[in-house]
Parts: structure tokens; sequence; C-alpha cells
């Protein structure tokens, strides 16, 4: 069989980066724009095992066009990969009638944000501080003690943290430490929009965020 480039898998998501990749940022071929992080103990789907789970590092991937899973990089009228000559080692190796090859690879080698900035001195110590305070694990006690026992306190430390994660976003693109295009990559997504995962509805007012429902 061969592909008949119908575009179903780049339709559901972009692939994510294994070390066998990293030339190809590196040396610009995908910028690093169009990436975004999956957080260590962030819930992710599996698509090996058909699942959500909190990924156990760093994942790097494509970013999806807004409001759908399409891969950044699909061209709908053409039904073709933009970079294709460039593509990741996962979109190089799914073949959706068989896919041996892609389970073999997908959980190895992965890259991760200390692949790229590590060195970079003063950005990379705000990552680690960032993780620190935002780290998904401790999102995810809190939000389960929320529901459980519905404490004003527990709801305060979650906005607290929520609300640390989108001031620094906006404080380093005021500084013009950052395009506001690579937030996702150095500091995952928002946990604004993050935080639904955990069946957390919130809203934003005047730069406050609001928790309006917990599920
Ligand atoms: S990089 Fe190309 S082949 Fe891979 S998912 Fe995106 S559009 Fe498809």
């Amino acid at each position: 069989m061969e592909c008949k480039r119908c575009g179903t898998c780049c339709r559901k998501g972009g692939p994510a980066f294994h070390r066998g990749d990293k030339d190809l940022i590196d040396k610009g071929a995908i910028q690093a724009r169009y990436l975004y992080t999956i957080r260590k103990n962030e819930p992710a789907f599996d698509n090996i095992q058909g699942i959500v789970r909190p990924v156990s590092s760093d994942i790097i991937k494509i970013k999806s066009r807004k409001g759908s899973r399409t891969c950044v990089f699909f061209d709908d009228h053409h039904k073709s990969c933009r970079i294709y000559e460039n593509r990741p080692i996962e979109c190089r190796s799914l073949k959706c009638w068989d896919t041996a090859e892609i389970e073999q690879i997908y959980e190895k080698d992965r890259l991760t944000r200390t692949d790229f900035i590590s060195g970079v001195k003063g950005l990379w110590e705000l990552v680690e501080v960032h993780d620190a305070r935002c780290e998904y694990g401790q999102i995810e006690r809190l939000v389960n003690e929320l529901k459980k026992k519905g404490r004003d306190q527990t709801a305060a430390r979650v906005v607290e943290i929520i609300e640390y994660d989108t001031q620094l976003r906006e404080l380093v693109i005021k500084r013009g430490v950052l395009d506001r295009a690579m937030l996702d990559f150095i500091f995952g997504r928002p946990l604004t929009t993050t935080i639904n995962m955990y069946g957390l509805k919130i809203k934003q007012e005047a730069g406050k965020v609001i928790i309006i429902k917990s599920v």
C-alpha cells in the first residue's frame, strides 16, 4: 500500500519531535514559532494508546491551526504538506494502514526544551521558575481538592497560579524578551486554556481570573 494523501493523519494534530529531527529546528527548516511544548505532567492524548494521560517529560510538537487539530503545515487545497521535504520523523514513519513503525519510535528520544534553550542564560532560569510555580502535578492535586472540598483557599491558590502564568507571558512580551508566537514553545500552552482539561471553567475580567465552574 502507499499513502493516498487523504490528509487524515495531518488533521489529527502535528507530530512530536525526536532527536533525529533536531537539525530541522536548529537550521530553521521548521521555525520555533510554529512549535509548542506539552509540559511534564500535562495531560495529553496518547495517539498509540488512544487515551489522555499526563506526559512523563516535555514533548515538543508542531502547532495546530486555531480551533482545529489540523497541523499548521497542512495545505487543504492541494492536500499536501508545506514542509514535505523537511517533515519530521513521525510524519515519515506514519502509515495509517500499518502503525508498527510509528509505534516503535513514538516514545523514544523525544526532544525537549532543554535541547534548545537550556544554554540561554536568563531565559532558561525563567522557564525553570515558571515550571516550578505552574507545575501540572500540583495543579491537578489542587483542582481535585477543590472539587472534593470546595475550599476558598484552594480556589485562591489555583487562581494565583493561572494569573502568574498569564502575567509572566505578558511581561516577557512587554519587555521585548520574546515574540508572542514563541510563548507556547517556551512556556507551554497558557493555563487559561489548558485548565479546561481538568474540568475547570474560568473567565477573565480586568486581568483577574475567576473560577466559574468545576465539574
Ligand atoms: S508536518 Fe506535514 S506531514 Fe506532518 S502532520 Fe504536518 S502537514 Fe502532515
